[in-house]
């Protein structure tokens, strides 16, 4: 099978439209075939209603200790978005790539793929393995069970680089986070008769009053050292949009709002969350109490724990070698690296490209960027040699 450059990759990869929303069956199938082609061991993870996968691949020795390149299939939409190119296709200009994906994140992805490649040519004696997850960009939800599904069906790897754009510096740590969509529900009375209903929004109110005494509290807290390093140094609790009602004169049967939490490495996000669903459930059974309808419910949207700086973290380590940079650096985005981490792998964030192109209208990568990255990949192919 013939072996395409990163760029024909890359052209590859940009033109299946993988928004999170529909099927990435047709890149991975393509992908797989590519890879198989070329004698390199793939896998398989499907998502429920098997409409998405995620491929994982394996190069080199069938042995533990791989170096894992971690990537995302899926891209935001295109929708209402203004292009002066067709997203779809990568064009050149200018020196930069444009297209949905090439920054965030096919480019790194396109590398990765190459390297696999050359890895299993040159035969490597360090094994590499690719982890190409789906839904990334809804909140995280389809690495984990790839990564557990990796776990079983490949030899364990070691350490996972994730390239998220970082302008291929360092990221050892960030934020994790969770959501929870909040319902309210109320019973509806005229506004005269206040006592004998409940106002959804009234009660919606009191909750929303808890997140922001949370904050308070949290805040008036002196950071920990890993927190200090963050902007903000402290973990966040936000309430993004809220609606409800349906006059000023009836009290409201529904309040429905979101509560959004940015949470330091060092904290627990799951404990956090807890503790909202306590106070949540608390409140639940005092408007019961008031109505036998009313009540609050909770719907969890996303979880993602926090990368963790590590002391003397192979990741970092192997990233430093390979790109030369010293600095350590937090970003407040979440990643796929908390969860590596969390299954017991070294984890960093390195990839090219820079986070404020990612999901815009003519998103792009600079071509001096992928360039970087074919060098990392180069270095980290001669060092697994
Ligand atoms: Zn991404």
């Amino acid at each position: 099978m013939e072996e395409l450059t990163p760029r024909q990759v890359l052209e590859r990869l940009v033109a299946f439209p993988t928004v999170s929303r529909d099927s990435n069956l047709a890149l991975v199938d393509w992908l797989e075939g590519y890879l198989t082609g070329h004698g390199i061991e793939c896998h398989r993870h499907w998502n429920e209603d098997r409409q998405k996968a995620a491929l994982m691949a394996h190069a080199g020795p069938r042995v533990e200790g791989a170096v894992v390149l971690s990537g995302h299939s899926d891209v935001v939409p295109v929708d209402g978005q203004d292009w002066t190119t067709d997203p779809w296709t990568v064009v050149e200009r200018n020196g930069r790539l444009y297209g949905r994906g090439t920054c965030d994140m096919k480019g790194y992805v396109a590398l990765s793929i190459w390297a696999l490649v050359r890895a299993q040519k040159m035969g490597v004696r360090r094994p590499v393995q690719l982890a190409l997850s789906y839904d990334e960009e809804v909140g995280c939800t389809g690495a984990p069970p790839m990564i557990e599904t990796m776990g079983k069906v490949l030899p364990k790897g070691a350490a996972a680089l994730i390239g998220e754009p970082s302008n291929m510096k360092i990221i050892t740590g960030h934020k994790g986070g969770t959501g929870f969509h909040v319902h309210v529900k109320g019973f509806e009375v005229h506004s005269s008769l206040l006592p004998y209903g409940v106002s959804a929004i009234m009660e919606g109110a009191r909750l929303i009053g808890w997140v922001n005494d949370r904050n308070a509290e949290i805040q008036a807290r002196e950071p920990t050292p890993i927190a200090a390093t963050f902007y903000p140094p402290f973990t966040t609790l936000h309430v993004g949009m809220i609606s409800g009602g349906t006059a000023h004169n009836i009290t409201a049967a529904d309040c429905r709002f979101a509560v959004e939490m940015r949470v330091v490495p060092g904290e627990d996000v799951e404990a956090h969350a807890r503790t909202f669903e306590a106070e949540a459930a608390r409140m639940d059974a005092l408007l019961r109490a008031q109505r036998p309808e009313a009540g609050v419910h909770l719907e969890r949207f996303f979880g993602v724990p926090a990368l963790v700086p590590e002391a003397d973290g192979e990741a970092e380590a192997i990233a430093r070698r390979l790109t030369g940079d010293n600095a350590t650096g937090v970003v407040s985005y979440g990643t796929e690296a908390g969860q590596f981490q969390e299954a017991g792998y070294s984890a960093i964030v390195c990839g090219p490209g820079d986070i404020a192109q990612a999901h815009q209208p003519d998103e792009y990568l600079e071509v001096s960027e992928f360039e970087a990255g074919q060098r990392f990949m180069e270095r980290l192919l001669a060092e697994c040699a």
